[in-house]
């Protein structure tokens, strides 16, 4: 069954653009490490020492963490869950029963009333043994239902809500449409208001526990409304019971890895939904979004930090035991190698993600730059682990766990880490949006004092006013970014890692210079530089997990020496790999081969070197059309690939050429 129409109408890149812009939070009431970081400050202050959970928390959290131990080792069999595709009712239950759905929900309500730190302990723990259950637990309290009420809510959502969420009440977050993945802007799910209730009507995709669920949180378009003469498109977000008429679970669908995910299709007809249930306001919707994601965004770091324990442990105990061509894998540089780097990286993620818990936990700053970065990095660095577990494991890393057990070997389940792990780099913000999101926010300054000079569409006025303000700003910003001492003994009470975070600071005067001179470099072109832009993201992102793991090795030398000083080893031997990613990072900036890539890739797209691929078996485009046709017919051409001319090419795939396609960069 066609569970989804192709969106109506396609969006212009300035409306995703414009859409995008309104949800931003504009304003920075808190400090940012972060975003200092991109301005050539580093404010260690921020982040050391580093901080410590509240004695009181930890204690509180316990009880509630040794049971969830115990439950998850004693009674979730997660090789059952990926082999069945479900996660048993009782596990469910026992989940409930421990009040695992009300972690963070007020005490007050129901809740255990824990503090976000205690909440990714909790998914760390639960992430070690199964990642269908994480998920269950993590979409529903970090984008569900509860993590939205509880920054946005009214008292009267909180006291009709709370109790049942903390009770068990599944729920679940509903964004994305068949045209809406990483761009909002496209939506077309509406509520329109008919007297005091609101109209619900649309089509939502891959709603993670959707097919579980009691109740949503719903984005949808609301009647646009007139801002100084221009549009301004409305979208609100809903709390939907699923049981109310019109709700319907069209499709649960399947996926490489988190086999047993209640992720759906849920279609809304007339759906009635009371104007009470509108969270925050009219319009808010998707800033409400982005805000619960700030902290929602928090569970993938900590959850990538367990993947990375568990396998420097599978890693470490294989390389010990699997002796070939003579000694024990482990002894062997290439394993060696990836075992060092495995160990330094998780120590860092695990800095990154406590880091920013705590920050969350502590209120007082603002870290919607830090989790966007703990997201990114983390996941991505946790990727790499994985595939390098995978390749100590050598064909056991491929085999299943089943598998294995059959066969008399020890079930150890690499291969469903890695299918379960990999969508971890798509949803809750890709990188590649990740990367646009930190960009995005790394200029705003820029843009704030200079963007009536450079952006089109400006009165001369308003050029001239940013002129002045350029003036005033770069004649001390700029010659400042080039002096400073961060030379020794600046930074000495960090011992031996002092030296990486003077390299940290150097280094982050040198990114808002690149900053600064990308921009005047590109122009408002900038934009569409993407890999640009990624290479300074990426600067700021190991800039901010040196920062982060130096503080961290720190933290434990100071409280214990003996365990401590391994730490301390471990940093500095991150500290020395991320610097030499950093230099390369800095060095792309210059010397890359950004255009001829981009280039050749719109030729591709343009048909024009498909006479290299055309053996490839082709691939069908929408369910009902299968270009199998296309394809024979350009297989009885390419017998002689050479003969054919890329304009044949395309004309037979019918790929149609527009004006000013190729050749976006240059
Ligand atoms: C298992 C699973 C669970 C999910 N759970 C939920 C959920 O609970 N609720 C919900 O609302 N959604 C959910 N999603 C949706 C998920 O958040 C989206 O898949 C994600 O936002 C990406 O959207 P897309 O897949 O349509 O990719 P697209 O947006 O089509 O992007 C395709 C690729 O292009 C890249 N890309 C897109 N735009 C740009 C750009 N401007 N510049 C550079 N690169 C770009 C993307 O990074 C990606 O690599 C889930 C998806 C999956 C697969």
């Amino acid at each position: 069954m066609a569970t989804l129409a192709p969106p109506k109408r396609t969006v212009s890149a300035d409306e995703a653009r414009e859409v995008a812009e309104a949800a931003r939070e504009q304003e920075w009431a808190a400090p940012s490490f972060v975003r200092d970081l991109f301005l050539g400050k580093l404010r260690m202050d921020l982040i050391h020492p580093y901080p410590e959970q509240d004695a009181d928390e930890v204690a509180r959290a316990k009880p509630f963490l040794d049971k969830l131990e115990r439950f998850l080792r004693e009674d979730v069999d997660s090789d059952r869950i990926d082999r069945e595709g479900e996660i048993p009712e009782t596990v469910i239950d026992g989940l409930r029963q421990l009040g695992a759905f009300g972690i963070k929900i007020p005490r007050e309500y129901g809740g255990l009333g824990l503090s976000q730190l205690s909440y990714m302990k909790a998914i760390e723990l639960v992430s070690s043994v199964d990642g269908s259950l994480t998920a269950l637990l993590s979409a529903h309290q970090s984008i569900g239902v509860p993590q939205p009420l509880k920054m946005f809510g009214n008292e009267a959502q909180k006291k009709k809500y709370f109790p049942r969420l903390a009770k068990g009440a599944i729920s679940a977050f509903a964004l994305t449409e068949h045209g809406v993945g990483s761009d909002p802007a496209a939506m077309e799910t509406t509520a329109i208001l008919d007297d005091d209730v609101w109209v619900l009507n649309g089509e939502k995709l891959w709603c993670t526990n959707g097919t579980k669920a009691e109740l949503l949180v719903v984005m949808a378009r609301t009647p646009s409304k007139m801002v100084s003469g221009k549009e301004k498109k409305q979208i609100t977000a809903f709390i939907v019971e699923t049981d109310w008429p019109g709700v319907e679970i069209v499709h649960r669908c399947h996926f490489m890895g988190l086999k047993a995910l209640y992720n759906g299709v849920i279609r809304f007809t007339n759906v009635r939904v009371p104007k009470e249930n509108v969270l925050w306001g009219e319009g808010k919707g998707l800033k409400l979004a982005l805000i619960t994601l700030n902290t929602g965004r928090l569970t993938l770091p900590i959850s990538s930090v367990a993947a990375g324990k568990r396998c420097l442990e599978i890693s470490r105990r294989w390389a010990a035991e699997r002796v070939q061509w003579g000694r024990p894998i482990g002894q062997h540089d290439a394993i060696a190698q990836k075992i060092g780097t495995m160990a330094a990286n998780t120590l860092a993620m695990e800095a990154v993600a406590e880091l920013c818990g705590a920050m969350a936990e502590r209120g007082g700053y603002d870290i919607r730059l830090e989790a966007a970065i703990a997201k990114l990095y983390n996941s991505e660095a946790g990727w790499r682990i994985i595939d390098d577990t995978v390749q100590i494991r050598g064909g056991r890393g491929y085999e299943t766990a089943d598998s294995l057990r059959a066969r008399g070997e020890a079930p150890i389940p690499v291969e469903r880490i890695m299918r379960d792990f990999r969508i971890n780099l798509i949803f809750e913000g890709s990188s590649e949006i990740m990367h646009l999101f930190i960009a995005r926010e790394a200029v705003d300054k820029h843009l704030q004092v200079a963007g009536d000079v450079v952006l089109p569409g400006k009165t001369v006025r308003e050029r001239l006013a940013g002129l002045g303000r350029s003036a005033a700003f770069y004649g001390w910003w700029y010659p400042s970014r080039w002096l400073g001492w961060s030379l020794w003994p600046r930074y000495a009470e960090f011992g031996r890692l002092a030296k990486h975070v003077r390299f940290v600071e150097r280094s982050c005067r040198r990114l808002a210079r690149s900053v600064f001179h990308s921009m005047i470099r590109f122009g408002p072109k900038l934009e569409l530089r993407q890999s640009v832009l990624f290479r300074l993201v990426d600067v700021a992102a190991e800039l901010f997990a040196m920062a982060a793991t130096c503080s961290r090795a720190q933290g434990l030398y100071k409280q214990d020496r003996a365990a401590g000083a391994r730490a301390v080893k471990l940093a500095d031997l991150f500290c020395r790999q991320a610097r030499r990613r950093v230099r390369s990072k800095f060095n792309g900036l210059r010397r890359n081969e950004d255009v001829p890539t981009y280039k050749f890739a719109q030729e591709i797209l343009a048909g024009e070197a498909v006479w290299r691929f055309a053996y490839m078996w082709p691939v069908r485009s929408s369910p009902g059309h299968c270009s199998m046709q296309t394809h024979c017919r350009l297989a009885s051409n390419v017998v002689h690939p050479f003969k054919l001319k890329p304009r044949v090419v395309r004309q037979q795939l019918q790929v149609p050429r527009k004006q000013g396609e190729i050749g976006q960069l240059s």
